[in-house]
C-alpha cells in the first residue's frame, strides 16, 4: 500500500510529496525546507531512499542540494531541465524522455510531458501521478516561460487524459489551496484538458 503525504513549503504554494510503502520512501520536488522535510521523515521513521523532480524551476529544487548531499543520493531530473536548474551536476541522475525504473519497492514510470518546460515529466508511481507544473487542478502549467512550447503542452495534457479515469493527481503547487485530483474530474472540469482534447488551442 503506497501513501501519499502532501507538505507544502516556502511562499508559492509549492507541494513536496513523501511517498511511502512501509519505512521506505521517496521524496518528490522536495525545495525551500529541509528542516521541515528531515523532520517528517524522523517523525515517520522512513529511510529516504530516492529523490525525483518534476522539472527544473528554482521552486522546485531550492536548497535539494543539502538533503540530497546530507543522505548521498543522487535526484533524477530530465536532461532538457539541466539548465533551468541551479542544482550541481553530482548531486542529478539525467535521463531523456520516458523512462521505466525500480527504487527499492516503488515501480516508477516517466512520463515525458513537455510544455511548461522542454524536461518536465510526470511521475506516476502506483495509482498516482504527480503532474508538476504541467498540470494543476482545473488549470495547467504556464507557456510563457524559456523553454516553454504551448503546442507541446496540449499534448501532454492529452497524454494525461488518457490515462485511467481513476488516476489520482497531485500538482506542484496548491493554487487555490488544493493540489489532488483525477483524470475523470480534470476531464470533465479543466478548460485546457477539455480544449486539448478537442484540438483547440
Ligand atoms: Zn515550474
Amino acid at each position: 500500500m503506497i501513501n501519499v503525504e502532501v507538505l507544502s513549503l516556502g511562499p508559492m504554494d509549492n507541494c513536496t510529496y513523501l511517498v511511502s510503502k512501509g519505512n521506505q520512501s521517496l521524496l518528490i520536488d522536495p525545495a525551500w525546507d529541509m528542516n521541515e522535510i528531515e523532520q517528517t521523515l524522523t517523525e515517520k521513521n522512513l529511510n529516504l531512499l530516492g529523490v525525483l523532480f518534476t522539472h527544473g524551476h528554482f521552486d522546485h529544487v531550492k536548497l535539494a542540494h543539502t538533503l540530497l548531499e546530507k543522505h548521498h543520493l543522487k535526484a533524477y531530473l530530465e536532461e532538457r531541465d539541466v539548465p533551468l536548474s541551479d542544482l550541481p551536476l553530482n548531486v542529478l541522475h539525467t535521463y531523456q524522455g520516458d523512462q521505466t525504473f525500480n527504487i527499492g519497492p516503488f515501480d516508477i514510470h516517466i512520463l515525458a510531458t513537455p510544455g511548461h518546460t522542454a524536461g518536465s515529466v510526470c511521475i506516476q508511481i502506483g495509482n498516482f501521478l504527480f503532474t508538476g507544473d504541467t498540470l494543476f487542478p482545473g488549470a495547467c502549467g504556464r507557456v510563457d516561460l524559456p523553454s516553454s512550447d504551448p503546442r507541446k503542452m496540449l499534448e501532454s495534457l492529452k497524454r494525461i487524459a488518457s490515462l485511467p479515469e481513476e488516476t489520482i493527481l497531485y500538482a506542484g503547487h496548491s493554487y487555490g489551496g488544493r493540489c489532488r485530483s483525477s483524470v475523470r474530474e480534470e476531464k470533465q472540469t479543466n478548460p485546457f484538458v477539455r480544449n486539448a482534447l478537442r484540438g483547440e488551442e
